[in-house]
C-alpha cells in the first residue's frame, strides 16, 4: 500500500486539492496500486486549530507518508502574526528542511491549446513549449555561511558554498530526467566569474562522462540563460542550475505560460520522498468561489506518481488527460483569454471533464 499525507492548506487548496483525489480515485482503478491518504492541517487553519502553522502532528503524518501532496497555505488573516507563526514561513520552509528536500523540480509547459496565453509571440512557442528546470534548493548563497551586515550597517556579506556533493546529488536528479524525456541537459552557471560554479561545471562535466554520457550536456552561462529563455524557449529541455539562478530562472520561464494556475512543482530528497505543489499561492481573491483552476494541483498529483513512485506511464497519462480537456476548448475563467469558441467552466467541472478524458 502507498501511503500520502494530504495537506490541502488554505484558500483554494482544500477545493483543488478535491480535484486531484478524484483524479487519483481513477489512477486507483487503473493502476491496482491503492494510495492510502490521511490528511493534516498546515497553514492558517492549523494555526486557527492548534497555535502553530505546523503541528507536530502533521510531522508525523508526513513521516509516515512517501510522499506530501501539497495545497497552499496563507492569506489576509495571518499576515500579522509573528514571522514564525505565518504560514508560509512557519509552515512550507521547516517542512522542506525537515525532509531535507534538496531537488526542486519545475516543469514549465504550455500546453498547444494555450499558445495565446503566453507573453511571447506564437511563432516562438510554436506547438507548444515543454522545460523542466532541477534547481538546487537547501545550499548555495541563501544558506551559506557567513551571512550577516555589519554593524555600522555600511556592508553586508552573503556567503556562496556548494560542495561537490550537493552539485553530484541534483546532476544526478536532472540526468536521470533527461533520460525519460529527449536526453538533453543545460546547466546554467556563472563560471566566467564564480568559483562555485567553476567547480559547479567540473562536477556535472565529470559526472557526464563517467555515468551519463549517451544525455547531451550543454553548459550557458546564466546571463545567456535568461536572455534565451525569452528569445528562444524550445532550445531547452532539461535546465540544471543552483538555487539562486534557479529562483529567477524558474519565475520568468514560469511567466512565458501565462497562468499561475497551469503549473505544478516537486521538492524532492534523496529517497524520492517528495513535496508536490501548485506553484501558485492560496489565491484568497477567488477561493470558495468554485473558480480556481485545478490543473496545477493536478499536474502536481502527476509529478508525484513520476518521482515519488515511479509511475511515470500513469503521469503521462494524466497529462495527456488535461491536454485533451484544453483541445477540447474547456478553460477556467484565469485561462479564457479572449477566445470565443470555448466553454468556461468551474473548478470542479473542469476536474470532472479531466477525470472523463482519463
Ligand atoms: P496567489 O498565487 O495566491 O494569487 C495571485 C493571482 O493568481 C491571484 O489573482 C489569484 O486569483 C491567481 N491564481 C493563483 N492560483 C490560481 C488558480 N489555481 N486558479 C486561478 N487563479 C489563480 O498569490 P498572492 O495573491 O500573492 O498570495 C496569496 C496568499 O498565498 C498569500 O498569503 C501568500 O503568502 C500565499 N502564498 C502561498 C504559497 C504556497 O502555499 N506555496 C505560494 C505563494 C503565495
Amino acid at each position: 500500500m502507498n501511503k500520502i499525507a494530504v495537506l490541502a492548506g488554505d484558500g483554494i487548496g482544500p477545493e483543488v486539492m478535491s480535484q486531484a483525489l478524484k483524479i487519483l480515485d481513477i489512477i486507483e482503478s487503473k493502476s491496482n496500486k491503492k494510495f492510502e491518504r490521511t490528511e493534516a492541517l498546515i497553514g492558517g487553519i492549523a494555526y486557527d486549530e492548534t497555535g502553530t502553522p505546523l503541528p507536530d502532528e502533521t510531522i508525523k503524518v508526513c513521516e509516515a507518508s512517501q510522499a506530501i501532496l501539497f495545497g497552499s497555505v496563507g492569506g489576509p488573516k495571518w499576515e500579522g502574526l509573528a514571522p514564525e507563526k505565518q504560514p508560509e514561513r512557519g509552515a512550507l520552509l521547516p517542512l522542506r528542511k525537515h525532509f531535507s528536500l534538496f531537488a526542486n523540480i519545475r516543469p514549465v509547459k504550455i500546453f498547444p491549446a494555450l499558445i495565446e496565453s503566453s507573453s511571447l509571440k506564437n511563432n516562438l512557442i510554436d506547438g507548444g513549449l515543454d522545460i523542466i528546470f532541477f534547481r538546487e534548493l537547501t545550499s548555495g548563497i541563501y544558506f551559506g555561511q557567513p551571512k550577516m551586515i555589519a554593524p555600522d550597517r555600511k556592508s553586508a556579506v552573503d556567503t556562496m558554498l556548494y560542495t561537490e556533493e550537493e552539485i553530484t546529488r541534483i546532476a544526478i536528479k536532472a540526468f536521470e530526467a533527461a533520460k525519460l524525456r529527449s536526453n538533453k541537459v543545460c546547466s546554467v552557471d556563472k563560471a566566467n566569474v564564480l568559483m562555485t560554479s567553476v567547480l559547479w561545471r567540473e562536477v556535472v562535466s565529470n559526472l557526464h562522462k563517467s555515468k551519463y554520457s549517451s544525455v547531451e550536456l550543454t553548459h550557458m552561462f546564466v546571463d545567456n540563460a535568461a536572455m534565451q529563455l525569452v528569445r528562444a524557449p524550445k532550445q531547452f529541455d532539461v535546465i540544471l542550475t543552483e538555487n539562486l539562478f534557479g529562483d529567477i530562472l524558474s519565475d520568468e520561464a514560469a511567466m512565458l505560460t501565462g497562468s499561475l494556475g497551469m503549473l505544478p512543482s516537486a521538492s524532492v530528497n534523496e529517497k524520492s520522498f517528495g513535496l508536490y505543489e501548485p506553484i501558485g499561492g492560496s489565491a484568497p481573491d477567488i477561493a470558495g468561489q468554485n473558480l480556481a483552476n485545478p490543473i496545477a494541483q493536478i499536474l502536481s498529483l502527476a509529478l508525484m506518481l513520476r518521482y515519488s513512485f515511479d509511475m511515470n506511464e500513469y503521469a503521462n497519462m494524466i497529462e495527456e488527460s488535461v491536454s485533451k480537456t484544453l483541445n477540447e476548448g474547456f478553460r477556467t475563467k484565469d485561462i479564457a483569454g479572449q477566445s470565443t469558441d470555448i466553454t468556461i467552466l468551474g473548478t470542479v467541472e473542469m476536474g470532472d471533464k479531466i477525470a472523463a478524458n482519463l
